[in-house]
């Protein structure tokens, strides 16, 4: 393989992505996913280095000044980005799985413009609503914004190659790996 191809894949919060992500992943162990760096502080159980880099802001602001990131941007009062150089490394050992908001799957159709662009799109905006409101963790005013956002990326689904609706995991699971498969062989 001279290099690996470059998988975005969108998807807003309530969509079940991290599960099909994480299906996927297992099921085509030549997929490596691409670790970001963040400003937002860990979840419980998250792993540095293996689910991002957490950094200071200070840190961020120094990567985009080197010139790190083959993408970033700013959501939701915390700054991600995919730095350049592990992109590059991990593409000479396989495909790479980006996992990133639809303003960053931009910024990499520009640089890369052979990257497929897929987009995890939810039955409907009522049962994304339903899902999101059922995990009862947020306050109203986190729950508005989040809804806000969702809005706003479920308008951003036609500049992807692919959208793929979310309405059985397994399903939706089959069809990226098709996806991949197309491209990837
Ligand atoms: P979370 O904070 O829930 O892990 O992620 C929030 C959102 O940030 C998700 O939609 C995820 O795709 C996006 N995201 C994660 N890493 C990156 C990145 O490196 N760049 C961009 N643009 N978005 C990212």
């Amino acid at each position: 393989m001279d290099k690996g191809c470059i998988f975005v894949i969108s998807g807003t919060s309530g969509v079940g992505k991290s599960t099909v992500l994480a299906k996927v992943m297992e099921k085509r162990k030549d997929l490596i996913f691409s670790v970001s760096a963040t400003t937002r502080a860990p979840r419980p159980g998250e792993k540095e280095g293996v689910d991002y880099y957490f950094v200071t802001q200070e840190q961020f602001r120094k990567m985009i000044d080197q010139d790190e990131f083959l993408e970033y941007d700013a959501h939701m009062n915390n700054s991600y980005g995919t730095p350049k150089a592990q992109v590059e490394e991990k593409r000479k050992k396989g495909h790479v799985i980006l996992d990133i908001d639809p303003n960053g799957a931009y910024q990499v159709r520009t640089s890369c413009p052979e990257a497929v662009l897929i987009f995890i799109a939810p039955p409907s905006m009522e049962e994304l609503e339903r899902r999101l409101r059922g995990r009862g963790d947020t306050s109203p005013e986190q729950m508005e914004l989040r809804l806000h956002r969702a809005r706003w990326e479920l308008a951003q689904q036609e500049k992807y190659d692919y959208v793929v609706v979310n309405n059985q995991v397994d399903a939706c699971v089959d069809e990226i790996l098709k996806i991949i498969e197309e491209k990837a062989n």
